[in-house]
């Protein structure tokens, strides 16, 4: 005896049901419970989004995985994206057997200023490198240093033509330090105190003095 659908009146001996239902009307009735909007926030200075793992550039696999945290309940698959839209194949296990729709949600963009960028415009530095020495080997140290640093998610916060040679303001004393070694240069360094952390720890500045 074949099932009819109680909604189109549609027989299963045309169409596979899910549960009571044929699997078109059940799509419908999935797609209606499902929301039709999704809030993203995304930096106004980078253009990165914010997901559980961290501020990240927007692609098809950051934007996933915001919406696999919005639709918790489901299995989510990103097909497509763009223009503020996204197209999602989604698998609900909550029936006799999981079932697949598609969904057109539209994406709304929650303007923040992400971390780094807050830092950035602040002027933010934790290491100043003080460059002297020959001009072209200035320069091409300082194309380097920045290519590095923002390679590794840091930047430079200032650069400073000064006397004798350059100064480079930059956000991250570690991965100052990290590239010196790295490059094996020779710096003298020295420390100043900036001021208290949150947890009243003291937080140096360090200056690096380099001859090149
Ligand atoms: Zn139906
Ligand atoms: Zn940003």
């Amino acid at each position: 005896m074949p099932k009819r659908c109680p909604i189109c009146n549609r027989s299963s001996d045309e169409i596979r049901f899910v549960g009571e239902l044929c699997e078109k009307c059940a799509g419908d009735k999935l797609r209606e419970r499902l929301p039709v909007q999704v809030e993203i926030e995304r930096c106004r200075v980078c253009g990165k989004i914010r997901t559980k793992e961290g501020i990240r550039e927007e692609d098809k696999d950051s934007l996933q995985s915001v919406m696999q945290q919005r639709f918790n309940r489901y299995k989510i698959r990103l097909i497509s994206f763009g223009e503020g839209r996204a197209l999602l194949d989604v698998v609900d296990h909550g029936w006799d057997q999981s079932f697949a729709t598609e969904k057109d949600v539209q994406i709304k963009y929650n303007k923040i200023t992400c971390e780094s960028c807050y830092r950035r415009l602040g002027g933010y530095y934790e290491a100043l490198l003080q460059l002297r020495g020959e001009q072209e080997r200035m320069e091409r140290f300082i194309e380097r240093f920045k290519r590095y640093t923002e390679d590794r998610g840091e930047f430079i916060a200032d650069l400073k033509e000064v006397e004798g040679g350059y100064d480079i303001y930059m956000s991250s004393k570690a991965l100052a330090a990290a590239y010196l070694k790295e490059r094996e240069i020779k710096a003298k360094t020295s420390y100043t105190l900036s001021g208290l952390d949150r947890s009243g720890k003291k937080v140096y500045k360090n200056t690096y003095a380099i001859r090149l």
